[in-house]
């Protein structure tokens, strides 16, 4: 994983720092100019690295540090807890809670992992012994629902769609309520991620979420998105009320650093992350242990 690397420049930067012979606002600043490079180098959204910088050494201040303090010490761990609360909003992400029927809605542009990350999050809670159904509302592209159906055979899970409805809203609708009545513990909406306009689409999030009432939206995003990933994590969320974030492609040559940032324009936990094309190539995401492996 590409991330790895920027994990090894920010230890790079911390271990020069340790080896100044004194660790002085100088030493401080040499060694952020060198972490926020490696983070904008990541693709990780400008704003957000500044803020991490002016944030470390707000914490540090490190002029007023008692004397006999492991000041390398002090910056480490600002460091890391920056990072941490950079991938970690104030929000917690949605629980599913057994005995009813949580209606999860995924939305994200088309080719960004949607339909294969709906069957993986499907698969992975149906291992936690919940009964999940997955939904094709996507009627824009030809063979959406094939994929959908196809997946889901494979998984074990059931599904709905229709090849002949053509209003999206209605068919999550009618999907829900029936899984509803079926009493599925688990239904998974899965939604188109293009349209003629780009407008129409999120106009048709619109009418999906107020169709099916969501307990909570899930915004997905490749890792491989660079700097533009927070716009359009940003155009999202100002269009329906997403609450958690799952990055995928994590395995390739993603940089990652800009998937991140959909954390910040969502103000949404990341809850998983996608390592491969296989349906359980999926990780369960938690901000303290991520950046603890970044930093090894
Ligand atoms: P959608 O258009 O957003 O629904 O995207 P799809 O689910 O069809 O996925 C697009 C492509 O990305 C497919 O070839 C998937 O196998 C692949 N893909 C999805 N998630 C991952 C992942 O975590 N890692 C890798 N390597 N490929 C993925």
């Amino acid at each position: 994983m590409v991330l790895a690397e920027l994990g090894s420049k920010i230890n790079h930067a911390l271990r020069n720092m340790g080896t100044a012979s004194v660790v002085d606002e100088q030493a401080l600043d040499a060694c952020l100019k060198e972490i926020a490079t490696a983070l904008i180098q990541a693709d990780v959204n400008i704003k957000m690295v500044k803020q991490l910088r002016d944030n470390v050494k707000r914490q540090v201040q490190i002029e007023d540090l008692a004397a006999g303090l492991n000041k390398k010490r002090v910056i480490e761990k600002a460091v890391f807890s920056e990072l941490c609360s950079m991938l970690d909003p104030s929000t917690e992400p949605y629980e599913l809670k057994k005995g009813k029927s949580n209606v999860v809605m995924f939305v994200g542009l088309q080719g960004n992992g949607k339909t294969t990350t709906c069957t993986k999050y499907a698969y992975a809670n149906k291992r936690k012994g919940y009964r999940p159904a997955m939904i094709c509302a996507d009627t824009f592209r030809a063979g959406a629902f094939d994929q959908l159906k196809q997946n889901c055979t494979k998984a074990g899970i059931p599904f709905y769609g229709s090849y002949t409805e053509t209003d999206p809203a209605a068919i999550a609708q009618a999907g829900v309520d029936r899984f509803r009545q079926e009493k599925y513990d688990l239904i998974i909406v899965d939604t188109s991620g293009r349209h003629k306009q780009e407008d129409a689409l999120f106009e048709e999030m619109r009418e999906i979420e107020e169709a099916v009432q969501p307990d909570c939206i899930v915004f997905v995003i490749d890792g491989s998105v660079g700097q533009a990933a927070y716009d359009q994590a940003l155009a999202f969320k100002k269009t329906v009320p997403v609450g958690a974030v799952i990055v995928t492609k994590l395995d390739g040559h993603a940089k990652g650093g800009g998937a991140l940032s959909a954390v910040a324009a969502t103000d949404s936990p990341i809850i998983y992350i996608g390592t491969g094309e296989h349906i359980d190539q999926f990780e369960h995401f938690e901000a303290k242990s991520f950046v603890s492996r970044l930093l090894g």
